[in-house]
């Protein structure tokens, strides 16, 4: 097998414990969040995006012929959970959460440019074509989070202003 494809291979791997790791991200936040209904649908609509991007990958890696490996989908629950429970007991855990979120979604977006460019360099055209769908729903998570920063800011200072507890998530 030819180094450019055994790397695609790899970074599919990683791509599907990055989404793994998504997933209990998001329904951690989803479980906790009380006070921004807009916020918790976004989130719900994107953890099924989620796990549809997961299984996407783990066809693609099916199909390559390699599964998946264990041992890393294991260590990214773990290490999601670890970033999940971080900003629990943070008085402005929405705030927190909102911050982690961006930042997640650009990681998705950096690692689904990158898998584009090697899926084609080896000519797997399924692949790029996952990888583009799955593109498209971190950039449009993306710009929605960027969106609603702003108002979400807003919204938790003016609760902060009357119930600082009610605020928080
Ligand atoms: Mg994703
Ligand atoms: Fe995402």
């Amino acid at each position: 097998m030819s180094e450019a494809r055994e790397w695609l291979i790899q970074w599919l791997r990683d791509a599907h414990a990055m989404e793994e790791q998504a997933e209990t991200i998001l329904a951690g936040q989803l479980s906790r969040l009380e006070h921004y209904p807009d916020l918790s649908k976004r989130i719900r609509e994107h953890l099924e995006e989620t796990k549809a991007q997961a299984s996407r990958l783990k066809a693609c890696l099916d199909r390559i012929g390699e599964g998946t490996s264990t041992l890393k989908d294991t260590g990214g629950k773990l290490m999601a959970f670890a970033q999940s429970a971080s900003g629990v007991f943070a008085a402005d855990e929405v705030m927190k959460g909102s911050l982690a979120s961006y930042t997640f979604e650009h990681m998705e977006i950096a690692s689904y440019t990158i898998l584009i460019a090697a899926a084609e360099a080896v000519g797997e055209k399924d692949v790029v074509q996952v990888c583009e769908q799955n593109l498209r729903e971190e950039i449009a998570m993306a710009d929605w989070l960027k969106t609603h920063l702003g108002p979400t800011t807003t919204k938790f200072l003016n609760r902060a202003e009357a119930d600082s507890d009610s605020a928080k998530r």
